[in-house]
């Protein structure tokens, strides 16, 4: 396996990646290299700017240079010596319709300049295409992927086999298992460049998702033409774990500044918010001043520097398990994110399976889109099929959640079972759980488990998350078998959602109910003991 998993977070993983010119850290950004035109040698792009692999495009070296990556080497060519990977043309496919070489050319070229990563001669679908010419790129990529193992010659280079169909996620899904039956060692989604244009990162999520649902999760999968940092943590999360920039280049031709927050424009800047080695010594005042050739190659370092410092933001994410947290934090700097990363719902149960389940760092919970994370799809799963509870529990007392954690130990919880024993001198029978944003109910014998004590959260929660703990009372409730039930309403009201659906619960399955307020525990909570002691069931 030319592939390792080192750590994961999510579907984002990093991990380490065999070439023959040495192994690379995933998730990892390539700069695109123009073999004509490099504002930034591919020597200063390692050296200076600590990329280990960057990516050019076979079909540009061999229209333009024929036989002298050849006969040099393409690393030497390049003065590179880290891994190259190469793309083959498809991309000029997509922009002009055709290119002057076919498959069998592309890849013995790719294999005599000794490239370390390459591409097959994929036909990119594209994004304004009808679901049948969609079917025709799938069906001629799928061909021509098959077909690679009677060309190649050589075993040390690194094969991408690309997924296409577009927005046509069945054909996606499609392509992306036909393709994973095939012996490649990476994997691409190809034509995401429209849709990112776009700003469609919702269709791009659809896209990305029904490829990994696809194809074999142990291969690395390479997102074509994502070079925005805004994206990479999104990218990253759903499983990518291979980018490449020319955004870098290209936006600096056009005076855009990239940020992980999004683009400026060179003119509009007042301060630059960046503390590279370029912008610390400058003002986009006097940037604006420099002649265009210095002021691309301003742009073009800073953009590179940009790119390179968010993706290790996004790997120390991974690292410290937080990359759910920092996925939220990026969403919030565009609409079309966040909409993208409310689709994450529709895809939580399958994220849920391929994600670390404990972690070494406890989770911070801010409002009703951590639902989705996989601690929570993973708590709510365990709870509602394995958790039985104790046999000897006819009634069950619900406290809110409290400051302390785990919750049992809190002052709050303590007077309640100090009360419960001094009324009826026995605890047995009684059941103490706790209604908590966002797990839902968590009994109070499992209150220590992970993560239900290793987190933070926003008190009080917002609508949507009060409403899934209603829900999930509502739930366990109705699974169990209690005699009655005691809610105690929480010091801010939260709780009264809570309250009126486990109320109509109880009503429903005809089991006692009764309510109290926190602040009224010590003078009610005895009266409704006292009541179940004479009648042996609860005010209904
Ligand atoms: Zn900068």
């Amino acid at each position: 396996m030319s592939f390792e998993i080192r750590e994961k977070d999510l579907l984002g993983r990093i991990g380490k990646l065999k070439t023959k010119s040495g192994t690379i850290e995933t998730p990892v950004l390539l700069p695109v290299v123009n073999p004509a035109f490099q504002p930034i040698p591919p020597r200063q792009i390692r050296e200076e700017f600590g990329f280990e692999a960057l990516i050019t495009n076979a079909y540009i070296l061999k229209q333009r240079f024929q036989n002298e990556p050849v006969r040099e080497g393409l690393h030497k060519f390049l003065n590179f010596d880290g891994a190259i990977m190469t793309d083959s043309g498809a991309y000029q496919i997509l922009v002009y319709g055709d290119v002057k070489t076919n498959q069998d050319e592309i890849v013995n070229y790719q294999e005599q300049i000794g490239t370390d990563i390459a591409t097959i001669l994929d036909i990119p679908t594209g994004w304004r295409v009808t679901e049948e010419c969609a079917g025709r790129t799938v069906k001629e990529t799928l061909k021509r992927a098959r077909r690679l193992s009677k060309i190649k010659r050589r075993d040390d280079i690194l094969w991408v086999g690309p997924v296409q169909g577009g927005k046509y996620l069945d054909l996606v899904a499609k392509s992306a298992r036909e393709m994973g039956r095939l012996p490649f060692s990476i994997h691409a989604l190809g034509s995401p460049t429209e849709v990112m244009e776009r700003y469609r990162f919702d269709v791009l999520l659809e896209m990305i998702m029904t490829a990994k649902m696809n194809l074999p999760l142990d291969r690395p999968l390479h997102l074509f033409g994502a070079g925005h940092p805004f994206m990479f943590a999104f990218a990253v999360a759903l499983g990518c774990d291979l980018f490449d920039s020319a955004a870098y280049a290209l936006y600096a031709r056009e005076c855009r500044y990239l940020t992980e927050n999004g683009t400026h424009r060179l003119n509009e800047l007042e301060y630059f918010p960046c503390a590279c080695p370029k912008c610390n010594c400058s003002t986009p005042k006097k940037v604006l001043e420099l002649e265009t050739q210095q002021r691309f190659s301003f742009l073009a370092e800073h953009n590179l520097y940009a790119c390179g410092a968010e993706m290790r933001r996004v790997k120390q994410a991974v690292e410290d398990g937080r990359l759910w947290e920092y996925v939220e934090m990026r969403a919030l700097s565009h609409p079309a994110l966040l909409q993208a990363l409310k689709k994450v719902s529709k895809y939580k149960e399958f994220i849920e399976e391929n994600s670390p389940s404990t972690k070494h760092s406890g989770l911070f919970f801010f409002d009703s889109l951590s639902l989705m994370r996989p601690e929570i799809v993973h708590y709510e799963k365990t709870f509602s099929q394995r958790y039985t509870k104790p046999g000897d529990a006819d009634t069950l007392v619900l406290l809110p959640q409290t400051e302390m954690k785990p919750f049992h130990k809190s002052i709050q919880c303590k007077q309640v079972e100090k009360i419960i024993r001094q009324q009826l001198r026995k605890v047995n029978g009684f059941h103490v759980c706790f209604y908590a944003a966002p797990f839902g109910v968590i009994p109070n014998e499992i209150d220590e488990v992970y993560p239900v004590s290793q987190h933070e959260t926003v008190v009080p929660p917002d609508s949507e998350t009060v409403r899934y703990v209603a829900a999930q009372v509502a739930n366990y409730v109705n699974r169990t078998n209690y005699r009655g039930v005691i809610l105690v309403n929480d010091p801010l009201n939260w709780g009264k959602t809570v309250l009126s659906s486990c109320r109509d619960t109880c009503r429903t399955k005809k089991i006692g109910f009764a309510a109290l307020d926190v602040e009224k525990v010590q003078v009610v909570l005895p009266k409704i003991l006292m009541s179940l002691r004479k009648t042996d069931d609860l005010i209904r």
